[in-house]
């Protein structure tokens, strides 16, 4: 992938596809594609083969996908499933056909079976059941992962397959109720501040173990992947920072300034009790993250915080 590849990012609006235009357009790649999904529908196979027939690119990131945490996987099976079964297929198969030299797919640890040994590594995949609340989007992820492998055996098509970890950053879903539990903790320890309230809930007993990513490293990890000669079969991307949700909250309150009490609600679930992927493969091949949760944390913040004084915020 040199400076003047055209390069395609496929979701450029979500999190992990914007992180990777932002850092595609910082080391100076002069031409990033993107389209929003009025412009072209990534599960209309005719729109998508039209759009590579014509615009030819190079690389593929395809960091497009119906996404959503537990309530949205479990209300909405169907288009789970075939959202995103339709979205990777067109692109991989139109990509592919239309001159692209290399793809990135993007996973998520939850294709990896629910009771995988941990830190989970590469080929725990397909060694058990899955986590049957997200399994509708985990059943479409293997499938597109075994789709570009299919690609690699029977036409030599390259793909980066990587599968990151809990990931967090700018453009995060910040919703006190749906987000994931860094955005939804920065937001509710901002605004116990702004209260002067004396503190703060925590769901669940602050004992579950999790692994968190900067989504501009992943970005970073993404770009490196593509760069190297051999794309490898799948790749773990993990920060390999492990913290208890309670660590994790006691960084959050330093990094927003608030100094109140942290309260754990013990009747809130705590879901699984650890997640660590095993990225070791990728860490060997020289890779690591450029910053620490505590950083990752504060840049995330400060972008909470502008987001919120622009014309926009809500
Ligand atoms: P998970 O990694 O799939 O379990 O996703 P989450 O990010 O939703 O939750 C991670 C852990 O953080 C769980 O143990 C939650 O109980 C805990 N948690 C604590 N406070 C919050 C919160 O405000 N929002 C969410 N989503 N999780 C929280």
């Amino acid at each position: 992938m040199d400076l003047d590849s055209r390069i395609f990012v496929a979701g450029h609006r979500g999190l992990v596809g914007a992180a990777i235009v932002r850092h595609l357009a910082a080391e100076g790649f002069a031409h990033v594609i993107t389209r929003t999904r009025a412009e072209l529908d990534l599960t209309d196979q005719a729109a998508v083969e039209v759009f590579f027939s014509e615009v030819r690119p190079d690389h593929v990131f395809l960091a497009a996908a119906r996404v959503g945490g537990i309530h949205a996987n479990s209300t909405w099976p169907a288009e789970f499933l075939r959202d995103n079964l339709a979205i990777q297929t067109n692109v991989i198969d139109s990509a592919f056909r239309n001159g692209t030299r290399r793809l990135a797919f993007l996973g998520s640890s939850c294709i990896y079976p629910k009771l995988a040994e941990q830190p989970i590594r590469e080929d725990a995949l397909l060694t058990g059941p899955l986590e049957p609340t997200n399994e509708w989007y985990a059943i479409a992820k293997i499938a597109g992962l075994k789709l570009c492998q299919a690609h690699r055996l029977q036409y030599g098509h390259e793909s980066v397959i990587a599968m990151p970890t809990n990931l967090y950053g700018p453009g995060d879903n910040f919703h006190p109720e749906t987000s994931h539990v860094v955005p939804g903790l920065i937001r509710r320890f901002h605004e116990a501040k702004l209260a002067g309230a004396r503190s703060v809930t925590i769901w669940g007993t602050g004992m579950p173990l999790r692994e968190f990513l900067h989504a501009d490293d992943l970005a970073d990890a993404l770009v490196f992947l593509m760069r190297q000669p051999e794309c490898g079969e799948l790749t773990n991307v993990g920060s390999g920072e492990e913290v208890s949700i309670a660590e994790l909250a006691r960084t959050v309150a330093r990094v927003v300034g608030f100094d109140g009490e942290l309260v754990f609600d013990a009747t809130k679930p705590d879901g699984t009790p650890r997640k660590l992927l095993d990225s070791s493969r990728l860490r060997a091949s020289g890779w690591k993250p450029r910053r620490s949760l505590e950083e990752g944390l504060a840049e995330t913040y400060r972008w909470f915080v502008e987001s919120r004084q622009g014309p926009e915020a809500t």
